[in-house]
């Protein structure tokens, strides 16, 4: 997997989808669209600040999630102007970031022939009754081709899947994190709604008709989804959005948190502390766990939630930290 990546922002002007969580106008009134020149900056500058070590495992990344449908000549020039910075004491490849529906045997020659290395498909769910109600405007058979595609010709595949949208359920939510095990991506993301201004999705909850399901639900969830995935092998590179002064200014509603990923990981330590207590063939009401030192604040939770979890269930966890101990959890006493 890449160390890190050099990322430019794509927007794709002139998408002809109406995606229901996209805010197409602040997309296509953005005016700084990287060109050539930019990019040349960038990785000039990028060859000076990363170590030849590095930068291997570095990939030069365009996102935006639309790369192979935006207009051929511009994806020319942009993919061009990064193959003087590829290669040997250079960087090692580039990712890019598209659509499901914008995957074909020449765009894949297309960009193998320019030293594209990982490919992200947003495939946002598996379920075409939820695809179609947020207007994605392709289908679960267009993943599951786009997908075995990719892998076919050698790239590494990563997948995206959005958790609570429109039309969607806990339950169709997980069936698509399963879909995606199915198609043995190295990497996800996991994307939890954010229902932001100027959005269909933000109409839609504004007048109702769009209910979330619950934060609480949505980080159960999201922990759910991402121990599927690890136990699967694939790499979650990112859980809930990154946090910015756009999306904090514009969220209406939806599961932002700035330590989305945290919260589901306090999550699972939760609930191994409970299976560990449902091994003791005795009520515990105190229990003394050891913990990876690297792990107490993920294990005892933000603002103590675990532990208060725990309290509220009649058991009083105390958290002792021991770096020599090879399990992240230990449970060594209960009274
Ligand atoms: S998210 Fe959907 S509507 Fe927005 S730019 Fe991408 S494809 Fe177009």
């Amino acid at each position: 997997m890449a160390k890190c990546n050099i990322s430019f922002f794509i927007p794709h002007m002139g998408c002809p989808h109406k995606c229901s969580f996209c805010n197409q106008t602040s997309i296509t009134g953005q005016s700084d669209i990287p060109h050539a020149e930019d990019v040349q900056k960038t990785l000039s500058k990028a060859m000076t600040d990363i170590s030849v070590s590095d930068r291997a495992e570095t990939e030069i990344a365009f996102f935006g999630g639309s790369f192979t449908a935006i207009n051929r000549e511009y994806m020319y020039e942009l993919l061009s102007s990064a193959q003087p910075f590829i290669g040997k004491g250079k960087f090692g490849g580039i990712r890019i970031s598209t659509r499901p529906d914008y995957i074909d045997r020449d765009i894949l020659t297309l960009l193998k022939d320019n030293h594209v290395t990982t490919i992200e498909l947003g495939c946002q769910s598996m379920s075409d009754t939820v695809l179609t109600a947020n207007e994605r405007g392709h289908s679960r058979q267009d993943v599951i081709n786009s997908a075995r595609l990719i892998k076919e010709y050698g790239f590494r595949l990563g997948l995206q899947m959005m958790v609570g949208l429109y039309k969607s359920t806990p339950e169709i939510d997980l069936y698509t994190a399963q879909e995606i095990v199915k198609l043995s991506p190295d990497e996800a993301r996991i994307y939890p709604v954010v229902i932001m201004e100027h959005t269909r999705l933000g109409d839609m909850f504004k007048s109702g008709e769009y209910v979330p399901f619950s934060f609480e639900c949505a980080v159960e969830l999201s922990a759910r989804i991402l121990s599927l995935f690890e136990k699967n092998g694939i790499t979650v590179i990112k859980l809930g959005l990154h946090a910015s002064e756009v999306v904090e200014k514009d969220c209406i509603g939806g599961f932002y948190h700035p330590a989305f990923r945290e919260l589901c990981e306090s999550e699972l330590y939760k609930n191994e502390i409970l299976k560990l207590l449902e091994c003791e063939c005795r009520k515990a009401e105190k229990a003394i766990v050891s913990v990876r030192p690297e792990l107490v604040s993920k294990i005892i939770g933000q603002k103590k939630s675990n532990i208060e979890f725990f309290k509220s269930i009649g058991i009083e966890i105390k958290v002792i930290q021991d770096n020599k101990q090879k399990e992240k959890i230990r449970l060594i006493k209960t009274e």
